[in-house]
């Protein structure tokens, strides 16, 4: 059996409420980078089930702001797009 490596918490409790506990679901979010708007739907999230906090993992929020990024580079304005998994 695997030691040492923590399963990835299925519900914690919510920092914000301090009351609520999270659950798996997806958030939309949105970037802004020099004069870029992305807005990014479907990304996955711990929501709280009773404030409705998102919570989203590092490496994906590090991800999108790479690809707002691109976009800004790009001379995107503003963007709508599905989140794509890694
Ligand atoms: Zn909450």
């Amino acid at each position: 059996m695997a030691a040492g490596v923590p399963a990835k918490a299925s519900t914690m409790r919510c920092v914000i409420c301090k009351h609520g506990e999270t659950r798996p679901g997806q958030a939309t979010l949105a970037f802004t980078r020099d004069g870029t708007t992305l807005v990014v739907k479907g990304v996955p999230a711990d929501i709280c089930a009773d404030c409705g906090e998102e919570y989203v993992d590092e490496a994906t929020t590090a991800r999108l702001l790479r690809t707002a990024e691109e976009a800004a580079r790009a001379g995107v304005k503003v963007d709508v797009r599905d989140y794509v998994s890694a």
